[in-house]
């Protein structure tokens, strides 16, 4: 950690969360929290919470929660020094430069890099509608594209000159080194020359609106038709997704990928504000972490030509695979959706959104494409194929829904079909392969898991929260559990910080305790703050969480105790074992009869 943990907690107490938080989420006043709809995940009644007392988030609906930090963390899309130099900003406090050069020097060049990007985006904007300007505007309304999309694009012209930009850029004092490391310009023979010549400029956002590179589109048919910024300190193409800044702020959470910026644009224009494009790069891992956080549902919506399809493939398994819940869209006659649009209008579009085709679906479809052949020995080659899929699809009722279609469709009985399928299932040594879980299954599958735990956590938490909210009870907990008797992964961790607190300062807050623990941890321990943390006797609460932590204990043990009996072949440590075995016994029926008592 670069800063210390006074500095930390300054910056948390002097950002108060029911502020911060109505920077993004509309919030009203019911008891004693303030509620409104939670900007995670997508819902109509309001789940999401933010208690002013305690000073932590917590949403009802999918469980995330935290303090001041980790909402900004989620909403902006930040690490933590990220989100902890944004709240010291907002609350006036400086903060010490980072120790470390290199980071200090990078931090330096990326904020020249980005002054530099803005005015070259004034710069490019300005041409478009100057007088050099004229074949880019008529080029730009033939596409469609109305003056307010312009706009909110920042679309601009990038003058057909060798070093119009350049010039500009150093008469306003950036450096040769500067434009080339910003990837404006390139070296020529006699200093740097413009990197994008006569061509439509598209600056490109990163999830927070910097401009951190531009995309240029050629007008005529020469070549590369498109042209993007290398990557740079700032810019790294596998990271950014177009229009995302746009997307996140939108209420439908069902984000549309597409191919580039020209279909990102008219589907903003459309009204489908949720649109975005991978720039340049084939879909990453990257790219996936940022829509699994802020999409419910993705749905990809790539040209219909082959390489389009191949690029679905590679971009359905990615995000699958990232636990997103994925739709595909097939545009009709081999269209992309910029064209489709243009042709047959948003309101036949959103239609074909709402009908996207399902994971196994599309799998299906592309097996019935490859294999059109209607031999008897052809038809009997694809329904092999289909089984492979089928077989390889994880939802149950989903498999046995669509291989009814199939049997009615191909004139095959339900019977031999389900046969083909059960035996590749077996084969897969499985009968539901879990790898491959079903958009369905997903959506069935509660939000939030949390992070990894152990059966210790849950009780181990509760008692820690009922110790946040009531300080007093530190003596008691501290006496009857001791820290080296926490087994919790997160507990354990979250023990060390919070006993700590209280033998050196005697209070501690649960906002406060947070501060430093991952996202997923901090959900863990807000959710049962709220959830389990208040209780009209806690006196009573702690004496059943104890017992519940040495029944499991107890339950480990007798575990522990059976194994290694059936595997032990002395008869004396046999005996032993039994014996140990017997005290268990014991102590569990003690304790089962104190809880009826
Ligand atoms: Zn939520």
């Amino acid at each position: 950690m670069l800063y210390s943990e006074d500095l930390i907690e300054e910056v948390r107490i002097r950002n108060d969360i029911v502020g911060v938080v109505s920077g993004y989420v509309h919030l009203e006043r019911q008891g004693r929290r303030m509620v409104g709809l939670c900007p995670f995940h997508g819902e109509k009644t309001p789940s999401f919470s933010v208690d002013a007392a305690k000073q932590v988030f917590y949403c009802f609906g999918c469980q995330k929660g935290g303090n001041v930090f980790h909402f900004v963390m989620g909403i902006e899309n930040l690490e933590f020094p990220e989100a902890l130099r944004q709240l010291a900003d907002r609350a006036n406090i400086t903060l010490p430069e980072p120790e470390d050069n290199g980071e200090r020097e990078l931090s330096r060049q990326k904020k020249e890099i980005s002054a530099l990007n803005r005015e070259a985006a004034r710069f490019f904007y300005a041409s478009l509608a100057g007088p050099g300007g004229l074949a880019a505007q008529q080029y730009l309304s033939r596409r469609g594209l109305q003056e307010k999309t312009l706009r909110a694009f920042g679309l601009g012209y990038a003058p057909d000159s060798w070093d119009a930009l350049c010039r500009h850029l150093q008469a306003k004092g950036a450096s040769a080194a500067l434009l080339d490391a910003a990837g404006l310009a390139s070296s020529g023979p006699h200093g740097p020359i413009d990197r994008f010549r006569n061509r439509v400029m598209f600056p490109i956002f990163d999830i927070r609106g910097n401009i951190v590179g531009f995309g240029g589109r050629v007008m005529d048919a020469s070549n590369p038709k498109y042209m993007n910024s290398p990557d740079t300190p700032l810019y790294n193409k596998s990271r950014e997704l177009y229009a995302m800044n746009f997307a996140r702020l939108s209420h439908s959470k069902r984000i549309v990928v597409v191919e580039g910026y020209m279909d990102v644009i008219s589907l903003h224009q459309a009204g489908i504000d949720t649109a975005v494009a991978s720039l340049g790069t084939a879909f990453t891992q990257q790219q996936a972490w940022i829509l699994k956080k802020y999409a419910e549902e993705v749905v990809i919506a790539y040209d219909a030509d082959s390489a389009g399809q191949n690029a679905t493939l590679r971009c359905m398994d990615i995000l699958e695979a990232s636990g997103c819940s994925v739709r595909i869209l097939q545009i009709p006659d081999g269209k992309d959706p910029d064209e489709y649009i243009r042709n047959h209008g948003d309101e036949r579009f959103r239609n074909l959104l709402d009908h996207a085709l399902s994971l196994l679906e599309f799998r299906l479809l592309v097996q019935k494409r490859a294999h059109p052949g209607q031999e008897v020995e052809d038809r009997v080659h694809l329904l092999n194929k289909m089984a492979d899929v089928l077989a390889s699809h994880g939802n149950a009722i989903e498999r046995e829904m669509t291989m009814s279609n199939i049997s009615g469709e191909y004139k095959v009985s339900m019977d031999a079909l389900k046969t083909e399928v059960d035996k590749r299932l077996r084969k897969n040594g499985r009968d539901a392969p879990p790898a491959r879980l079903s958009t369905n299954s997903l959506r069935m599958r509660p939000v939030s898991e949390g992070p990894a735990r152990n059966r210790y956590d849950e009780a181990e938490l509760i008692l820690l929260c009922l110790l946040g909210n009531e300080n007093r009870l530190f003596e008691e907990i501290s006496l009857r559990l001791p820290l080296e008797r926490y087994r919790g992964t997160v507990s354990r961790v979250v023990a060390e910080k919070l006993y700590e607190r209280l033998q050196v300062r005697r209070e501690a807050s649960i906002a406060e305790l947070v501060n430093d623990l991952p996202p997923d941890a901090a959900s863990a321990v807000i959710h049962m703050a709220e959830t389990r943390g208040t209780v009209d006797n806690a006196d009573k609460a702690i004496q059943d969480l104890l017992r519940r932590l040495e029944r499991i204990a107890l339950e480990d043990e007798k575990q522990w105790i059976l194994d290694n009996i059936r595997s032990e072949s002395d008869g004396n440590r046999r005996r032993e074992l039994g014996v140990d075995l017997n005290r268990v016994i014991a102590r569990m029926s003690a304790l089962q009869s104190a809880n009826d008592g």
